[in-house]
Parts: C-alpha cells; structure tokens; sequence
C-alpha cells in the first residue's frame, strides 16, 4: 500500500478534478521570512497545471510586492532594451490583430510600466489606454497611459466593454486566475481579445518527467509564481465565454507561452 501524505491536496486547486500529483519541495528563490520554506510542486493529470502548494499568505505577498521596487532595473531603461521589448509588443499587437480601432479602449492588467499601451499607442494614437496595477510605482511614469488606475481590477471605475485586454506576466502571480477571467470576461465586448503571456514550463519539460529540470528553470519564483498553465485549463477555463485563437508555448525555447482568446 502506498504512503499518502494527509497534508498534500487531493483535489486539483485549478480544476477540481482528483488527478494530483506530487512533483517534489521546492526552496523560496526570495529571500524573505515567509509562513512557510516547505513550497511544492504539484501537476495535475486532468488539466496539466502545475501549481505551487501551499499558496503563499498575505503576508508573503507583502514580502513580496509591496517592499520592493521591482522596475527601477536598467533592464526597463536602457534605450535597446526599451526597443526590443517595444518591438517585441508591436510585433504581437499587429500579427495577432491585437490592436484595438477606431480609437476604442484598452485595458491592460497588472500593467507595471504598461508596454502593451505604449506599442498600441505609438501604433494609433486614437487609442484609449487604461492601465490597472496594484501598486503606484509606475503611474506617474507612463504617458501612453489615458488612465492608469492603482487599485484591483474588481474596483476599476471604468468597465468598458473593453475590444482588448492585456496581462503579460501576470496571470502566474494570481491565487485564483479562473476568477480573473471571470471577471474579464464581463469587461470585453464580443470578438474581443484577452492577450495573455506566462511562463510555461522548463524547456523539454513533459508530464511525467521528474522535477530536476524546475529547480533551474530561471521562471521558477517561489512562492510568487504560483501556476504554470496548460492550454488544456484554458480550454477548460475559458470554454464558456471564450474561444482559444492562439496558444503559442514555444517562446523562450518552450519556457513561455502566449495566448489570445476571443470573447464569444
Ligand atoms: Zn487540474
């Protein structure tokens, strides 16, 4: 008879569905006094998510969030840097038929320095951009913003319809990313576009394989990268209120995906 762990979740938080396994411990890659250093790794048959358990507390997320300055790195400044990331949103704004017409609005979630704004913008200028962060740290730093709005997306003021909504490295930061499309989906008018990016998994990495690979994958951030998605969950997910037009999960060699759903 196998060895059950009383403590491991039976039940996929993700899904609901009761095909978890255990992938293995995983130490914090933050150095921070969190409520716990006892992280896992869990993957999910039915959907193929890959979480992390337990969820971090409130208190990590402050450890996390609210005492660093996370964009101040040249990383963001540096005029080369400045115009490949540009080129990079460009390039997905145009080819994904991302960009919202005839000066219709955007909203961009999670935004930090709002790069998804600043390529439609300089793309159109007639389009109105509204950015949402938590924090205040870049609001007064984005001028292709229309309206950047600190707080949660549940108290946005403005709640569209919105033709495209953006959330690039945010949605693995989320505690529960099906209530987030939820709520978007009541934000985006039909034929919409959600534009979503996210880390993947490591390069090669497959259902089955052991956990090795993880613990040098340069997106495992413990505990603020909470889920590793699946195009299976987003079908899943989405299914009532969207349809997947793109699932990309070659970027960065297999460790990043990007995702466009239209609202129905
Ligand atoms: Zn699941």
């Amino acid at each position: 008879m196998a060895f059950l762990d009383s403590t491991a979740p039976v039940r996929c938080r993700l899904c609901g569905w009761s095909e978890v396994t255990l992938l293995g411990p995983v130490a914090p890659t933050h150095p921070a006094e969190f409520h716990t250093n006892e992280f896992t790794l869990q993957h999910c048959g039915h959907c193929d998510v890959v979480y992390l358990h337990p969820l971090p507390s409130a208190n990590d997320l402050r450890l996390l969030y609210q005492q660093s300055m996370q964009f101040t790195d040249a990383h963001y400044t540096d005029p080369a840097q400045v115009e490949k990331i540009l080129a990079y949103y460009s390039g997905a704004a145009r080819n994904l038929d991302l960009i919202p017409q005839n000066g219709a609005r955007m909203l961009e979630i999670g935004a930090g320095l709002a790069w998804m704004s600043r390529a439609c913008k300089a793309i159109d200028p007639t389009v109105l951009t509204i950015a949402q962060d938590v924090s205040a740290e870049c609001a007064d730093t984005c001028p292709w913003v229309d309206h950047y709005f600190v707080g949660t997306v549940d108290a946005i003021p403005d709640r569209g319809p919105y033709q495209m909504v953006s959330l690039t490295h945010v949605i693995e930061h989320l505690a529960n990313p099906a209530s987030m499309l939820r709520t978007i989906s009541a934000l985006v008018q039909p034929g919409g576009a959600v534009f979503i990016t996210a880390p993947f998994r490591p390069s090669g990495w497959r259902r089955g394989d052991a956990i090795t690979a993880w613990r040098d994958y340069s997106y495992l951030h413990v505990p603020a990268h909470i889920t590793y998605f699946s195009r299976q969950w987003f079908e899943l997910q989405a299914a009532s209120h969207f349809s997947i037009a793109h699932w990309d999960a070659s970027h960065e060699n297999g460790q990043a995906f990007e995702l466009v759903l239209r609202r129905k």
